[in-house]
C-alpha cells in the first residue's frame, strides 16, 4: 500500500489543498510506495505566511535559546540515523551504509550551526574618530527557501536548514520530489528539538512550488542545489525578484592521473568515486584524464575493479551500489554509452545490460568504463549523471589541465600524484571550485564552504560553513556617538571627518 506524503508547515503534517500528487518509487524494486502531494498556490501562500510571522519571533530568540535547540536537533538526528538511512535507501537507491555516510556529512554542518555564538560575533572599532565608535553585526535574512535535489535527501537539505535556523531565519524546504519522505522524519526531529512552529517547514511539489517560492514578495533568500538548466532558471527568476541566491548546478568532475601517482591507489579511489552511488553525487568522478604512460595501467587496474563491483538493492550488506533514480535515468546512461560507442570510442565494461536477479523490476545499470573519449563526444559534453567513467588520454600535465578549464562546469576535480610541485601547479591552475589532491571526492568538511565555479554554481557565496553565516544574514554597521553632558557640537556642512 503506497503511504501519502504529505507537506509539514507551521508545526503540522498537512495534505495541503492541492488536488495534484505524483508517486514515489522505490528503485531497486519499480514498486510504487508513495504519493506525493504536490503544493498548489495556496500551499505556497500558507507556508509563507507561516514562516514569516515565526522569521519575526524567531530572529529575536536568544542565541543561547537557540543553540540549545540546535544541540537537541543534533543528539535527535544521531539518533535516528538508522531510520533515516532506510527512508533515503528506499526511496533513493543507494546503500544503507552510503546512506548513513551521508546523514553523518550533514550532522558535521549542524554541529557547525550549533557554534552559532562564535559565527555571530559582531566587529568593534574603538574611536575610529573623537567620541565615535563603529560597529558591525549581522542580522537574519527573514524566510528562506532551499530547493534539493534527489541525490542526498538528508545531506543537502542539512547544508542549508541547520546554518538559516541558527542565523535567525525561518525556513521553507522544497525537497525532490523522488524521495521525500526523509524530509518530513527531519520535520519531526526539528519540533522535538524544540524549535518554534513555522521555523522548518517542508511544501512538496514540482515546478510549480518551486515557481512559487522564486516569485513570492515575502522570501526573501533562496538556496537551490540541483540540475545545471534548472539552477539558472532558479537563480535568474529568484533575483529578478530581489532575492538573494545561490544556486549550485551539475558537474562534470574530472580526476587527472599523473603516471608519477600510485597506480592502485588511482584505480581503488576512481572505481568508488565513478560507481559510488551508482554515480548520483555531484562530486562523483566522471572522467577519468590519464595522463601520457599512465593510460594503459590505469584503464587495465579500473576495469579490474569495475567487474568485481557488486550491484543489488541497497539493503542488501554485500551491495557497492544500487540502482539509478528513475527508468528515465537509465535510459540517459543507455543512450550515452550506445553513443560513444558508435562514435568510436572503447567499451571496455558495459553494464547496460546488466540484470539483477530478483530485482528484474529495479533501475539497475552496471558499472562501465568507456576509454578512449573523445572531447566532441556526448559522453564527455553530457553530465551522464549514472555510473560511467570516461577515460580522456592526455600528453602531459598542461593539456589535462586545458581539459578541465575547457569545461564549462567546475564543481569538483582531483589529481593522483607523488610530486608536490606537479599537485600545486594543478590546484593553482584549475577553474574549479574543489580540488582534491590524491583524494577523488574534495568534499570539504563544513567548517569549510562547498561550492564550484563557472556553471557549477550561479551566485556569489558558497554554501553552508562561514559563506552560509554570510549568505543567511545582511551585515548593519552602527556608528555611534555619546556626547558627554557638556560638549560642544561640530556639525559641519562639510562631510565629516576626524
Ligand atoms: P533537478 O535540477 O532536476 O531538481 C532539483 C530541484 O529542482 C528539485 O527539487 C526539483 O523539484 C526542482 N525542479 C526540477 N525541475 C524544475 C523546473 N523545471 N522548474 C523549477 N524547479 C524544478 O536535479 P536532480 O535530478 O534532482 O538532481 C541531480 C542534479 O543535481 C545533478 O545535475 C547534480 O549534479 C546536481 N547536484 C549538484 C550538487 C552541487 O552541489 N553542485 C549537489 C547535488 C546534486
Amino acid at each position: 500500500m503506497a503511504s501519502t506524503i504529505a507537506h509539514f508547515i507551521n508545526g503540522e503534517v498537512t495534505s495541503g489543498s492541492g488536488s495534484r500528487s505524483q508517486d514515489v518509487f522505490n528503485p531497486a524494486t519499480g514498486q510504487v510506495t508513495g504519493e506525493l502531494r504536490l503544493a498548489n498556490q495556496d500551499d505556497i501562500k500558507s507556508v509563507v505566511a507561516a514562516a514569516r510571522a515565526a522569521a519575526d519571533s524567531w530572529a529575536q530568540v536568544s542565541l543561547s535559546k537557540r543553540t540549545a535547540v540546535l544541540f537537541r536537533f543534533r543528539e535527535l538526528l544521531s539518533a535516528h540515523v538508522d531510520e533515516l538511512a532506510e527512508l533515503v535507501t528506499a526511496e533513493h537507491g543507494k546503500v544503507l551504509s552510503d546512506a548513513a555516510g551521508e546523514i553523518g556529512r550533514g550532522l558535521e554542518v549542524v554541529e557547525f550551526a550549533c557554534g552559532l555564538v562564535e559565527h555571530l560575533k559582531g566587529e568593534y572599532s574603538d574611536q575610529v574618530s573623537t567620541g565615535i565608535d563603529v560597529y558591525s553585526f549581522r542580522q537574519p535574512l527573514g524566510v528562506v527557501a532551499g530547493i534539493t535535489p534527489f541525490n542526498f535527501p538528508v545531506m543537502v537539505p542539512l547544508w542549508m536548514a541547520p546554518v538559516a535556523i541558527a542565523t535567525g531565519n525561518a525556513f521553507i524546504l522544497k525537497p525532490s520530489e523522488r524521495d521525500p519522505s526523509a524530509s518530513m522524519l527531519m520535520a519531526r526531529l526539528w519540533k522535538e528539538a524544540g524549535l518554534p512552529d513555522g521555523v522548518f517547514n517542508v511544501l512538496q511539489g514540482d515546478k510549480e512550488a518551486v515557481d512559487g517560492l522564486l516569485t513570492h514578495p515575502e522570501v526573501d533568500g533562496v538556496s537551490f542545489v540541483g540540475s545545471t538548466p534548472i539552477a539558472k532558471h532558479v537563480h535568474e527568476t529568484a533575483t529578478a525578484h530581489g532575492k538573494r541566491v545561490q544556486a549550485l548546478g551539475g558537474a562534470k568532475n574530472h580526476a587527472v592521473v599523473l603516471p608519477d601517482g600510485d597506480m592502485d591507489l588511482a584505480a581503488d579511489h576512481l572505481n568508488a568515486a565513478a560507481f559510488g552511488s551508482a554515480g548520483q553525487r555531484c562530486m562523483a568522478i566522471s572522467v577519468a584524464v590519464a595522463v601520457g604512460d599512465a593510460a594503459d595501467t590505469l584503464v587495465g587496474k579500473v576495469t579490474e575493479r569495475a567487474n568485481n563491483v557488486t550491484v543489488a538493492e541497497g539493503t542488501n550488506p554485500d551491495s557497492d551500489m544500487g540502482p539509478v533514480i528513475t527508468p528515465a535515468a537509465r535510459e540517459k546512461v543507455t543512450r550515452i554509452v550506445g553513443e560513444a560507442e558508435a562514435d568510436g570510442a572503447a567499451l571496455v565494461v558495459d553494464g547496460r545490460d546488466l540484470v539483477v536477479e530478483g530485482n528484474e523490476e529495479g533501475f539497475f545499470v552496471g558499472p562501465t568504463v568507456i576509454d578512449q573519449v573523445k572531447t566532441q563526444m556526448s559522453a564527455y559534453t553530457e553530465e551522464i549523471f549514472g555510473p560511467v567513467l570516461v577515460v580522456v588520454r592526455a600528453a602531459d600535465l598542461d593539456e589535462a589541465i586545458g581539459l578541465i578549464n575547457a569545461n564549462p562546469y567546475g564543481n569538483g576535480t582531483a589529481v593522483f600524484t607523488s610530486s608536490g610541485a606537479y599537485a600545486r601547479k594543478f590546484q593553482r591552475s584549475v577553474q574549479v571550485g574543489m580540488v582534491g589532491v590524491n583524494i577523488p571526492l574534495p568534499v570539504p568538511v563544513a567548517w569549510h564552504s562547498f561550492g564550484g565555479w563557472n556553471d557549477s554554481l550561479f551566485g556569489d557565496l558558497h554554501i553552508y560553513g562561514p559563506d552560509g553565516i554570510r549568505f543567511y544574514t545582511r551585515n548593519k554597521v552602527i556608528t555611534q556617538r555619546w556626547p558627554e553632558p557638556a560638549h560642544t557640537s561640530n556639525a559641519t556642512f562639510n562631510f565629516p571627518s576626524n
